[in-house]
């Protein structure tokens, strides 16, 4: 498996143009990935509609690079999402994606209508519901952003394939899977499902901390890409200074054997090497290996942090209405969770519009942690 991180200081056009044709190149161009004629989905990071500047999005001008390129061999190019929260119509117009794909001449598709995907070699999903358009299309590239994720510790390739799933559909596998590793590896088996033919990182800047939405933006100056998206995830990770095989979608990759451990995995291209000193989301903390897993499922709350509202809430509600399982009340202008219904999906965290979400460990996590 081969992984290529290129150089790229700023999101000025030529520069990203010049980074997203050097990771391409490592692999033989794009033309080894698609062909004329084909209908190929670009599907980007639109969590939600923010300026580029916030890092919570891949940057337009990232996305305007892959689609010039997709259009240069040939093939017909269409920028496809499912937000966490808005429409996507109106996401794009904030996060800048719409203007490129008008500027561009590329469909903008909002994953609206759901139809099952069969996936009978599934080994946690045998079905999916999935956007529509995945079925009408040849190929899909993920262009996925460089962040933390407060539940996956992180998010690049693989979980950006999750806004396949259509509004509600987001909050069942939240329901359905509540430990990590369960949906990690409900996102390890859509990667297989839906096989990508490449994944592109946008890290120029990324965002460290409480991601994916609340973490702070962070210059790595770094496009990453190849045709294996856990093995670009891997590497993301490593670059962002964590233990990427550590991470629950590795985890899983590597005990299903569809990624190798990550110095099998050769990395090229002008950014091999670099590595940057990422803060990680507050819940990050792994406590494999040091105490019984049987007691982290005892205790599961007391082993997870817990959601916990501050005083910049507002009271807009918006976590209520998205907690798969509605464990969110607002009461005189402010959130209230219901720890005995709380999953400790973060969604809450994930979406609020004012930060106001802090993650507070339990006792037990404080006491085995080894940050403390
Ligand atoms: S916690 Fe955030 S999302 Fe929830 S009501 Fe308060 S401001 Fe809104
Ligand atoms: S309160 Fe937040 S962390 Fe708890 S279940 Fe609801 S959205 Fe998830």
């Amino acid at each position: 498996m081969k992984v290529c991180a290129a150089k790229c200081s700023s999101y000025n056009y030529a520069e990203v143009e010049a980074a997203v044709a050097e990771v391409f190149s490592e692999f033989g161009g794009i033309e080894t990935f698609i062909k004329p004629g084909e209908r190929v989905l670009i599907k980007p990071n639109m969590l939600e509609g923010l300026p580029p500047e916030r890092a919570v999005t891949t940057h337009p001008e990232v996305v305007r690079a892959v689609v010039r390129m997709v259009k240069k061999a040939g093939a017909i190019p269409l920028v496809g999402d499912s937000p966490g929260t808005g429409n996507t119509e109106r996401v794009a117009a904030r996060c800048g994606i719409a203007r490129v794909c008008q500027e561009e001449g590329a469909e903008l598709l909002p994953f609206a209508e759901a139809k099952d995907y069969p996936h009978p070699e599934g080994r946690t999903v045998k079905r999916f519901s999935l956007a529509r358009e995945l079925s009408e299309v040849d190929k899909v590239i993920s262009v996925a952003k460089m962040k933390t994720h407060s539940f996956m510790g992180i998010t690049g390739g693989i979980k950006n394939l999750f806004g396949f799933n259509v509004a509600t559909t987001k909050a069942q596998y939240h329901l359905r899977m509540q430990k990590r590793d369960d949906f990690a590896a409900m996102l390890c088996d859509l990667a297989l499902l839906i096989k990508p033919v490449f994944f592109i990182i946008d890290g120029v800047v990324g965002m460290e901390g409480n991601g994916p939405r609340n973490g702070n933006p962070k210059k790595a100056g770094v496009i990453i890409g190849g045709d294996s998206g856990f093995a670009v995830d891997m590497v993301m990770t490593q670059m962002m200074g964590f233990e990427a095989e550590k991470m629950p979608v590795a985890r899983v990759a590597l005990n299903w054997g569809v990624v190798v451990p990550l110095k099998e995995i050769e990395v090229t291209g002008s950014g091999k090497g670099l590595t940057f000193n990422f803060a990680p989301p507050n819940n990050i903390e792994s406590l494999d290996g040091r105490i019984p897993a049987f007691l982290v499922r005892f205790f599961q709350n007391q082993f997870t942090a817990r959601p916990v509202m501050n005083e910049r809430c507002v009271g807009c509600g918006r976590c209520a209405r998205h907690c798969p399982p509605k464990a969110v009340k607002i009461e005189n202008r402010r959130a209230i969770v219901d720890y005995n219904k709380c999953i400790r999906c973060y969604c809450c965290q994930e979406l609020c519009p004012a930060n106001a979400v802090e993650l507070k460990e339990g006792f037990l996590m404080r006491l085995f942690s080894r940050k403390k």
